[in-house]
């Protein structure tokens, strides 16, 4: 169980967070209606300028990922249940919390997913699991996921 102190610590780690990746979205929003206004203006760059869109829903798309991974875990902290994983039930340390706020697997479960994430990638599936806001304790992150 966390004390009221460290449940107030990891809420203001989530709440930044979220406030970050809500501004990074609306760049990506605002950058992809201006693109869709400047489509056959200037047909040279068509070809680059699609990469670079390409490239910024992408980022659009994870952000919308981490902002929902961001929302669950508020409401699991308002739950009392932010340190209980998701998968065995056991608790998840502040340690773990703090530096991946957005984790809802205790390390055990983590590294089974891992393993199970990392033959998923090695069949073609891959996936983002559960994608890491930065920071490290030593932690795998899945490719790609990380900034
Ligand atoms: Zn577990």
């Amino acid at each position: 169980m966390l004390s009221q102190k460290e449940k107030n610590e990891i809420r203001r780690v989530l709440e930044d967070e979220y406030k970050r990746l809500s501004r990074t979205s609306q760049n990506a929003l605002a950058y992809s209606m201006n693109h869709e206004r400047n489509i056959g203006r200037d047909s040279i760059d068509e070809s680059m300028e699609e990469e670079i869109f390409s490239t910024e829903m992408r980022l659009h798309d994870r952000e919308k990922f981490l902002l929902n991974k961001v929302t669950k875990q508020l409401a699991r902290l308002e739950a009392n249940e932010i340190d209980v994983c998701e998968e065995c039930g056991e608790s998840i340390s502040f340690r773990r919390l703090m530096a991946r706020p957005v984790t809802t697997l205790c390390i055990d479960c983590k590294e089974q997913a891992e393993r199970e994430e990392a033959a998923a990638v090695q069949t073609g599936r891959g996936g983002l699991g559960d994608t890491d806001m930065g920071g490290g304790d030593g932690e795998k992150s899945p490719a790609g996921a990380e900034d």
